[in-house]
């Protein structure tokens, strides 16, 4: 694949990561609890949900983190958040239960932060109440972020008695500058006995996250790490690059600017590893993901069921998404909200007997065959316009310097992103965002 740096030069610019659409920063006050109500009364009773769970702590604050949470050195927060987790669960399935929802779910996800911050008992008693106000399927997706330097022996039992079949774990880099760079030191040796005892406690499906662009990386590390990584035989691999926000998130100027590569380094080290996964005999799937023959996600690629939400990639396939948690956000058929993101108005929304959504946006018929649209480039690379009634010269204007340039192929109705484009299939994407406003500090990175 023929990548100039000219190309990198203009296509590296800031672009949303299309978890949704319209993308977090439209989201506004206008949409909130009542907005919540009236969404989830208004389900058909038998759409199936998926519930996410964010648990917003950690012990140690990693440099490169751009998550919502918060490090705490006492469990007495986490434990008052377990209650406050519980009264919204039951808050929100009486509502469900009210309006004669069948509340049916397929997939349920916890993610944080750091999910093994919750002490197993807790973490046993939010399944519980799950199960008592919604209908966990006997063949739900039961999936959990885990951090492996605090994954221990009582929560991997409460894990294989609650029946987590899916678990991801944060890796980033194996090279050891590298992860004292970024204040998370978490050896390879260690590593490998975390995902030894998750096979023992039943995980069938492993996820190991790795970032480019963190601080003395080099492509040379980076093959390292891949090589690593792929001696683990997790069944995913998703390589996400590093988002430097400094302004968004403060700690991230404990690391050193010098330390950075630079947009052509960056974008030479996510092409090695990708290299080196797909030697490894990984498929990549969508933007930043890789996965083993066999897994769901590389057979929902190629039958074209893939989807992407706030998880990223997905084989979930519940139009309704239900968050817990502060700063969680809910996609409904109607539209996306969010809960407050601190934890205190988190807590006292719930605490008075009310929903804790305080922004969201309503999707209209325009946004929802946008939405469509940027979903199948996201996914597969290429989407056929006429599905979605879009006349291609609508977003001709934006198409094109992306065609001159050999970045994506338009042939009639169809539009593909071309090899030389998958780095830049956001920037694709882009091109049917109706919001999309150019402001240098809102979106990583398109590389
Ligand atoms: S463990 Fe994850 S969420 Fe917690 S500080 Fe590190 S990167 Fe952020």
């Amino acid at each position: 694949m023929m990548i100039t740096d000219h190309l990198i030069a203009v296509y590296d610019r800031p672009v949303p990561r299309y978890t949704s659409y319209p993308t977090a920063p439209h989201f506004h006050g206008g949409i909130g609890p009542d907005a919540m109500t009236e969404w989830l009364i208004a389900l058909p009773a038998d759409a199936p949900l998926s519930l996410y769970i964010h648990v917003p702590f950690c012990k140690k604050m990693c440099w490169y983190c751009g998550c919502n949470t918060q490090i705490v050195a006492r469990h007495q927060p986490v434990a008052e958040f377990t209650e406050t987790l519980l009264a919204e669960i039951a808050r929100i399935g009486d509502i469900l239960k009210a309006s004669g929802h069948k509340c049916q779910v397929s997939s349920v996800h916890f993610g944080g932060g750091t999910p093994n911050s919750l002490a197993p008992d807790e973490f046993e008693r939010i399944m519980a109440a799950l199960g008592h106000h919604f209908a966990l399927g006997a063949d739900l997706d039961l999936a959990i972020e885990l951090d492996p330097r605090t994954v221990d022996a009582g929560f991997l039992a409460a894990m294989r008695r609650v029946g987590v079949n899916r678990a991801s774990l944060g890796v980033q880099d194996f090279d050891p500058v590298v992860q004292a760079a970024v204040n998370r030191v978490q050896p390879f040796d260690m590593v490998r006995g975390c995902v030894e005892s998750l096979r023992d406690a039943g995980i069938r499906s492993l996820n190991l996250d790795l970032i480019y662009g963190l601080p003395f990386q080099s492509v040379s590390g980076l093959r390292r790490t891949v090589s690593q990584a792929v001696e683990l035989a997790p069944d995913r691999i998703a390589l996400f690059g590093y988002a430097h926000v400094p302004w968004m998130k403060p700690h991230q100027r404990l690391i050193d600017d010098a330390s950075l590569p630079d947009s052509y380094a960056r974008f030479r080290q996510f092409e090695a590893a990708a290299q080196a996964l797909l030697a490894a005999d990984y498929a990549r799937i969508g933007l930043d993901h890789f996965a083993k023959p066999g897994d769901a996600l590389r057979v929902a690629r190629d039958n074209r069921t893939l989807k992407r939400n706030f998880q990223g990639y997905t084989v979930d396939r519940a139009d309704t998404l239900i968050g817990f948690g502060p700063s969680a956000i809910s996609a409904f058929p109607q539209g996306y909200i969010q809960n407050a993101p601190d934890h205190a108005p988190w807590a006292r929304a719930i605490g008075e007997g009310r929903l804790a959504a305080c922004k969201g946006v309503a999707i209209t018929d325009e946004d929802q065959r946008r939405r469509a649209i940027i979903e199948q480039i996201m996914c597969f690379g290429r989407v056929d316009l006429a599905d979605f009634s879009f006349d291609p010269a609508d977003a001709l204007a934006g198409l094109m310097p992306l065609i001159d340039d050999g970045l994506a192929h338009l042939n009639g109705t169809v539009l593909t992103v071309t090899e030389r484009g998958l780095p830049f299939q956001r920037v694709v994407a882009a091109a049917f965002d109706a919001y999309l406003v150019p402001e240098a500090k809102r979106h990583s990175r398109a590389v």
